[in-house]
């Protein structure tokens, strides 16, 4: 059973949660909002279009405050996506398939992805 912390709004399989190291979480319910992944402004556009389509809802929160965003201009702001537990691994593959070739996530991620593309 997956684990939630709901004050990083992050799902994972470890005892602790693994940003804030909090141990006081519980089971992740389906309509917990779990972070799903962080993209720059020029980004995010696309992916929320994409999420749309397949009917998955999202909340978006900008990493910026606005005073910030209109220093370094908005193409530098970074949006976090947030989805319900139920969507997460559907609303994950739609990330791996948009950004798969464009992202290269540093360090200690697994690369062993197995490859099931069962696309609906
Ligand atoms: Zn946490």
């Amino acid at each position: 059973m997956a684990k939630y912390c709901s004050k990083c709004c992050l799902s994972f399989d470890t005892e602790r949660c693994p940003v804030c190291k909090r141990k006081s979480v519980r089971d992740t319910e389906p309509d917990d909002l779990c972070f799903l992944t962080e993209k720059e402004q020029i980004w995010s556009g696309m992916l929320a279009d994409v999420l749309k389509q397949k009917n998955i809802p999202f909340t978006q929160k900008s990493t910026m405050g606005a005073g910030m965003a209109l220093r370094a201009g908005p193409l530098f702001e970074t949006v976090r996506f947030y989805v319900f537990y139920a969507h997460l691994e559907k609303a994950k593959e739609i990330v791996d398939e948009l950004f798969s070739s464009s992202t290269e996530e540093n360090d200690s991620e697994e690369t062993e992805e197995c490859a099931d593309l069962n696309q609906e």
